[in-house]
């Protein structure tokens, strides 16, 4: 299959591009590049050895999205391309709902112009709030406590809505636990731009020297530790779910959690990295960070059912493979 992969340049979208390649079907790229390089492509093009087309587009802008589905024969579109740091969103909402939300609109209309009915949808378990663990796709959402939360929210019912008024439309939407590590080549990986929010790329800030020490989030939680308890997956075998659910669609709307099911502390995730790495990472309990929620893990057997996918990768592969990427990449 042709499959338009937005945000194609990004962390979780370049893995993507790498599984979408590796089972056969060609991709087309369209990233502006807010959040992201070009060199994670060249990183792409040298795993798979295959070509890429990639269009540096805003996929907001109609036009630009217009001229891609008429240049190409698009059988599917996965649609990563998002803002997605948490307090931005609190402080600039309305970048986020435009971004996230127009994004969403204007390539679902492009799909119903060009009679494109396989769509992917990257969202977020940040959409169960805090509801009670395991988290199920059937369970009501709770609201998020931020704006970022809210666009996943709502571009789930914008497609719901449009799934349901034409049949011939399938949807599948994602909801992704907590991605980490990278591909085992070294060659693509995640790069957040300043000082990392998520735990992984702190913890491997700290590895590199870069930051002193980790600011552990409160140890007062009701946990094994006291530490937040999370569901890590490892990005590869995230990559892999999005090839199992394009090749998996049918008709209406398929709602799936994409974690491993398995929930791990603060803690349990910093020795896991030191045993895997022999690196000492220092750290220091601090107040708790406002907003988040005490556990998330997954139920993941919906998937494993229906997709016949389940995450393969344990918890040092993620802490290797983390680190392979940060040691080996320059700024
Ligand atoms: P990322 O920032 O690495 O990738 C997003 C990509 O989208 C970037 O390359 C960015 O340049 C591009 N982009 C953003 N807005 C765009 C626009 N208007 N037009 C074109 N390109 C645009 O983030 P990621 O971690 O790979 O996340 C991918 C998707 O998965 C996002 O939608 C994110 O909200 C969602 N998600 C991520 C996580 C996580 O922990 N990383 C968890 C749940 C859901
Ligand atoms: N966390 C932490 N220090 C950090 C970043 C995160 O202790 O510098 C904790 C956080 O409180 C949570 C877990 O690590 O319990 C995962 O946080 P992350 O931001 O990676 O994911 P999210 O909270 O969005 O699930």
């Amino acid at each position: 299959m042709n499959i338009l992969v937005t945000g194609g340049a990004g962390y979780i979208a370049s893995h993507t591009c790498v599984a979408l390649q590796e089972a056969g079907h060609n991709v087309i790229i369209a990233d502006n590049l807010c959040n992201s390089k070009v060199e994670s492509i060249d990183g792409i093009k040298k795993i798979t050895n295959k070509e890429i087309t990639f269009y540096e587009i805003d996929v907001t802008d109609e036009e630009a999205v217009d001229i891609i589905f008429s240049n190409h024969d698009i059988d599917g579109v996965i649609h990563f391309a998002g803002l997605k740091a948490i307090d931005e969103s609190v402080r600039n909402p309305l970048e986020y709902y435009y971004n996230n939300i127009v994004s969403t609109m204007v390539l679902t209309k492009a799909c119903q112009k060009y009679g494109v009915n396989r769509f992917i949808f990257s969202s977020s378990a940040t959409v169960y709030g805090d509801n009670k663990v395991p988290f199920e796709e059937t369970m009501i959402l709770l609201p998020t406590t931020n704006p970022y939360g809210e666009t996943k929210a709502m571009s789930e019912r914008i497609l719901t809505d449009i799934a349901n008024a034409n049949p011939a439309f399938s949807v599948s939407i994602l909801r992704y636990f907590n991605p980490v590590g990278a591909h085992e080549s070294g060659l693509i990986g995640e790069t957040p731009s300043g000082i990392p929010n998520n735990l992984m790329p702190y913890v491997t800030q700290v590895a590199k020297g870069r930051l002193e020490k980790l600011c552990m989030y409160g140890n007062d939680y009701p946990t094994v530790d006291g530490t937040g308890i999370r569901d890590y997956i490892h990005v590869v075998d995230l990559a892999e779910g999005h090839v199992a659910a394009l090749e998996n669609l049918t008709e209406g709307v398929h709602v799936y959690n994409l974690g491993t099911g398995k929930g791990t502390s603060v803690l349990e995730l910093v020795k896991a990295f030191e045993e895997a790495n022999g690196i000492k990472i220092p750290y220091e309990v601090v107040e708790r960070r406002p907003g988040d929620i005490a556990l998330c893990y997954a139920d993941a057997s919906k998937a494993k059912q229906e997709l016949g996918w389940t995450a393969k990768r344990d918890l040092i592969a993620m802490c290797r493979d983390a680190w392979r990427f940060e040691k080996n990449h320059k700024e």
